[in-house]
């Protein structure tokens, strides 16, 4: 147990759900905290820096261009005020006011959710579309790309679009109708990792920015993220977030990074300066993302499936439960489902217990209206699977055993 954690009284928990940020990401590796451990120990200069990472990002992600960001939602927080500003300094340091601007974003009503508040918070407005009664049960149909025609007008700084299997109309479809009507689409792909190539996927289908989380399958810093894509909208959005204290003559960055000589004149701290990100995170994310590129998938796999089937092989018989493991999944996952008539706890129940026990155990709660726990074991330490097998079998096991 670490020291740290130890002086301030806090527990280390077992983290069965997966890097999400209320359970503090995941595990770093080794090899990510040694590079920010040593870029911490010397001074840069952080544009410079910026520039080197932008450059690496294109390497590794074919996108033009790339900023390491406080995380997905402060990629789409910089990646909407970019689309909003453009490369006009004065725009930038009026935001969230956008006066006679660009001041909305097409989404998909189906789409909606709590990080749309990283748009609204750069001063967009957003206009929904779509009627998703495939939700409701009452239909099959959700928003479609005509709908998102429609409603682009001269007051449109970008769509967003929030990728996940299920996102409809499909990108390649709202990126058509977007360019040509020369609006830009921004992309939320935070959790779409693994597998490794939608990396590049939703730039490939017409994306012109696209967020990644940092803190979640990438493995780097939990306060860290990415945005890729148009070097253009890149810059602007690097623009916004770099501290700008610099005297007359002093700010002078790679152009090829951040093309100043386009711009009518140096903008002040913009927008995105209260989500700065520091030496520490830029290296551990880049070092992180060489890590989660160059680790081939399957073997990654290989142990998550391991523990998978360890988990199931140890729950078997007890009373009530049944396994669901679910193998094709990126990130394999264990479900169990617990019989409310015949299992000694419901999934609640045993949500509740898991949590309350020492240490905590956080499996992924998002089914517990079907009655089903899951179990995910990218986040497992060495000793957990057993851990969590033990506190499983006292719990559903016959009482007294
Ligand atoms: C996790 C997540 C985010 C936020 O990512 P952070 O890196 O924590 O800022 C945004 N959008 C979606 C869809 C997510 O799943």
């Amino acid at each position: 147990m670490s020291g740290v954690y130890e002086r301030l009284g806090v527990r280390r928990i077992v983290n069965a759900k997966g890097p999400s940020t209320r359970l503090s990401g995941g595990p770093m590796r080794p090899e990510v905290a040694a590079a920010m451990a040593e870029a911490a120990g010397t001074c840069v200069d952080l544009l410079e820096l910026h520039a080197a990472a932008s450059r690496r990002l294109a390497e590794l992600t074919g996108a033009e261009a790339g900023l390491v960001t406080a995380g997905a939602a402060a990629a789409l927080l910089l990646g909407a005020a970019a689309c909003a500003t453009g490369f006009d300094p004065a725009a930038m340091a009026r935001l969230p006011e956008i006066a006679g601007g660009r001041d909305r974003v097409v989404m998909v009503r189906s789409q909606r959710n709590q990080y749309d508040h990283a748009v609204r918070t750069a001063g967009l407005a957003i206009v929904e579309v779509g009627l998703p009664d495939r939700f409701a049960g009452a239909g099959c149909r959700d928003a479609e790309a005509w709908e998102i025609d429609a409603a682009i007008d001269a007051r449109t700084a970008c769509v967003l679009w929030v990728a996940h299997p299920r996102a409809r109309p499909p990108l390649a479809e709202v990126a058509a109708v977007a360019r040509v009507r020369g609006v830009p689409v921004l992309v939320d792909a935070a959790g779409q990792l693994p597998p490794k190539e939608n990396l590049r996927r939703f730039l490939e289908e017409g994306a012109d920015l696209v967020a990644f989380s940092g803190g979640k399958a990438i493995g780097g810093p939990q306060g860290s993220g990415l945005l890729l894509g148009r070097r253009e909208l890149v810059a602007a959005a690097a623009l916004q977030m770099l501290d700008m204290d610099y005297p007359p003559g002093l700010f002078r960055p790679d152009p090829a990074f951040l093309p100043t000589e386009r711009l009518a004149g140096l903008p002040p701290h913009g927008i995105g300066r209260p989500c700065k990100v520091g030496k520490e995170q830029i290296v551990g994310l880049l070092t992180a993302l060489e890590l989660f590129l160059a680790e081939d998938e399957e073997r990654r796999r290989g142990p998550w499936l391991e523990a998978v089937a360890a988990l199931a092989r140890g729950l078997e018989g007890l009373p009530g439960l049944a396994l669901e493991p679910r193998l094709d999944l990126p990130v394999p996952e264990l479900a169990l489902r617990l019989d409310a008539e015949r299992a000694r706890l419901d999934a609640r129940g045993l949500l509740d217990a898991l949590v309350a026990g020492e240490p905590p155990i956080h499996p992924d709660p998002e089914e517990l209206e079907e009655g089903r726990i899951v179990l995910r074991p990218d986040c497992l330490l060495p000793g957990d699977v057993e851990l969590v097998l033990e506190r499983l079998r006292v719990l559903l096991g016959p009482p007294g055993s």
